[in-house]
């Protein structure tokens, strides 16, 4: 029996407080992980608000994890103790079905979720199966690399499924946790880069981050001024937007990639597809080896989200900065 402390919600919508739970004993494919650092992703939110209503209370968030191997079971052939690990959604897949067995084990059917009916990484420790402690690579910064698990491949796998070109024109729209990875990931890339933003008051920062230009979502003289431009958009907002107008800034073959929870139903009419043989598309998170691959890539261009660190036991105040709309651009938990 090892003890873990966290921090839990007892119900929706609730402070999070000291918590401590057992874990049974390891499993042979499973591996123990000391937390040092864990990213707040939006995700965190929607789970402690019971948004989706699938979560288990008491709920200890956390999904954007990085830390060190503390112990691997028998059957584990990868890794070791004291290597250097990041674990984001996903925390098991079967290794069995066609998904699995095709490399894409985050379409698999049958997974575990990091922070669904288990607990997450707002702890000094957190379990998986070998498979999703994915090894970082050295000299990787692990107080910044943590959103890169979720956000950023979150991001950097709708890249790879449209085969996004350097020659390209792409936009982003919502230059929030995922947004301004999305830019990062684009500009070095070699792709010119549209940024969508509602805040006129963060353009500075966005240009920096790497966008080109940024457009006023809001103002639609500026969407029309760059129609047909773009052969990639990839939305990271969760909320209902005038989904023609941006179909409409798409070039021929163009691809509107959605990355955001939108829970309503999105409203596209046919014909603004048709013409140009253009599609609107989807995807979650991205797979094991992808999320090496991303992460090599991050080391090599020097890639990593703009944190703003909190220590874990000031996590309420780091969840407030969240929902406040105030964070700048991901919030980080130091742990150990
Ligand atoms: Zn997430
Ligand atoms: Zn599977």
């Amino acid at each position: 029996m090892k003890q873990v402390n966290a921090y839990a919600a007892n119900q929706a919508g609730g402070k999070l407080q000291k918590f401590q739970y057992e874990l049974k004993q390891l499993g042979s494919e499973q591996v123990d992980i000391k937390v040092h650092y864990c990213g707040i992703c939006h995700s965190d939110l929607s789970m402690l608000n019971n948004e989706w209503g699938r979560t288990e209370f008491p709920f200890v968030p956390g999904h954007e994890i990085v830390g060190e191997i503390s112990a691997v079971g028998a059957e584990v052939k990868n890794l070791k103790v004291g290597d250097m690990v990041g674990l984001g959604w996903f925390s098991e897949s079967c290794m069995y079905c066609n998904q699995c067995m095709g490399g894409d084990h985050h379409l698999c059917g049958d997974t575990e979720e990091t922070i669904v009916g288990r607990h997450g990484g707002f702890a000094d420790s957190v379990r998986s199966h070998w498979s999703w402690a994915i090894p970082l690579p050295k000299n990787i910064d692990a107080a910044k690399a943590g959103p890169l698990l979720c956000g950023g491949i979150t991001v950097f796998n709708p890249i790879i499924m449209a085969g996004v070109q350097p020659t390209d024109r792409v936009g982003v729209i919502g230059i929030g946790g995922l947004g301004h990875i999305a830019l990062k990931f684009l500009q070095k890339w070699g792709c010119e880069v549209v940024a969508f933003s509602s805040s006129p008051d963060k353009e500075a920062q966005i240009l920096e981050m790497g966008a080109h230009r940024v457009i006023n979502s809001r103002d639609s003289t500026q969407l029309e001024s760059i129609a047909g431009s773009l052969d990639f958009i990839i939305n990271t907002t969760n909320v209902t937007l005038d989904w023609d107008a941006y179909l409409t800034t798409l070039n021929k073959k163009g691809r509107l990639h959605n990355v955001g929870a939108v829970l309503e139903p999105m409203a596209i009419p046919a014909f603004s597809l048709i013409g140009g043989e253009k599609s609107v598309a989807g995807s979650p998170l991205g797979s094991p080896a992808l999320t090496r691959t991303m992460l090599d890539f991050c080391v090599r261009h020097d890639i990593y989200p703009t944190v703003e660190i909190f220590d874990l036991d000031n996590v309420n105040q780091a969840m407030q900065h969240l929902e406040d709309g105030k964070a700048r651009y991901r919030v980080v938990l130091k742990v150990t």
